[in-house]
């Protein structure tokens, strides 16, 4: 069974009811973060989850919506763990430049809580690894693939297929369709989704605002996406523009023009659970 929760379906755009971009998957007693945007630390929060059990951070891309958090993650973990918990970080190539600058940011936070308290005597421990694609993780029973996604000129960018005892979901992030993402998603039970309703964005007045088409799947393409990878549950997440409560039908009718499984999409802290055990039961 894997577990997935909705921790932030917000964007750029800010709005106060949607966390930043950020999913939560916990599979076999692992505990997974997948991006690490905007307010993600009180959405775990209330979704029972800590900085301090992370089993891994995975990160799609380096846009700053994604990895916003990135510093409240990593200095929560270091002050609320006693002794060392090395923290996995496995994103694009890139991202052990963004973790050294991020570390760089908190030298002076590092050296006053290192002044102040006995038992911290070390800096916070980030363990980067990165990949474009193949198995990347193998532990315990849960396996963790990845694979390219377009979403240039933002690159490298990648997708995550996490496996654990026959269930599996797949995390696209931001991209537009791509063959990469239909093999990574083949047969999953979930595939977790940006989307951007086109319909509405190419009509806004701001040419910044529209720019963003070219490089995201629209719901209709996310929807297309999951019906050629043949995924039993589309989740859509990181709306834009930001989904109004009442509008929840016209997401489903646009997807559903593509694809006929089960479409989930709400508020943050959404929960979607998968496996074997969840059909039986
Ligand atoms: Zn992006
Ligand atoms: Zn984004």
């Amino acid at each position: 069974m894997i577990e997935l929760t909705l921790l932030g379906t917000g964007s750029p755009m800010v709005d106060p009811n949607r966390a930043g971009p950020s999913t939560l998957v916990t599979a076999g007693g692992q505990t997974f973060l997948v991006d690490c945007g905007r307010g993600v630390l009180m959405r775990a929060a209330a979704a029972g989850a800590q900085a301090a059990g992370l089993t891994a951070v995975l990160l799609t891309h380096l846009h700053s919506d994604h990895i916003t958090d990135l510093s409240d993650v990593i200095t929560t973990r270091w002050v609320t763990t006693i002794g060392p918990n090395p923290l996995p970080v496995i994103g694009p190539p890139g991202t052990a430049a963004v973790i050294q600058a991020t570390l760089a940011a908190l030298a002076p936070d590092i050296s006053y809580r290192i002044g102040h308290h006995a038992d911290i005597t070390e800096p916070p421990e980030v363990v980067v690894h990165e990949h474009t694609d193949g198995v990347v993780w193998d532990r315990d029973g849960v396996r963790i693939t990845v694979a390219p996604t377009d979403h240039r000129p933002v690159e490298p960018t990648i997708a995550f297929r996490i496996e654990h005892d026959g269930a599996s979901v797949v995390l696209a992030g931001d991209t537009v369709p791509c063959a990469s993402l239909d093999a990574l998603a083949a047969g999953a039970d979930a595939l977790v989704h940006t989307a951007i309703r086109s319909d509405i964005v190419e009509q806004m007045p701001a040419q910044r605002i529209r720019d963003i088409l070219d490089y995201h799947s629209s719901v209709q393409q996310a929807a297309a996406t999951a019906a050629r990878a043949g995924v039993r549950t589309l989740v859509l997440t990181h709306y834009v523009p930001p989904l109004v409560p009442g509008q929840e039908d016209q997401w489903r009718a646009l997807a559903a023009a593509e694809f006929g499984g089960r479409v989930e999409l709400g508020d943050d802290l959404l929960r979607v659970t998968v496996g074997a055990d969840v059909e039986a039961g």
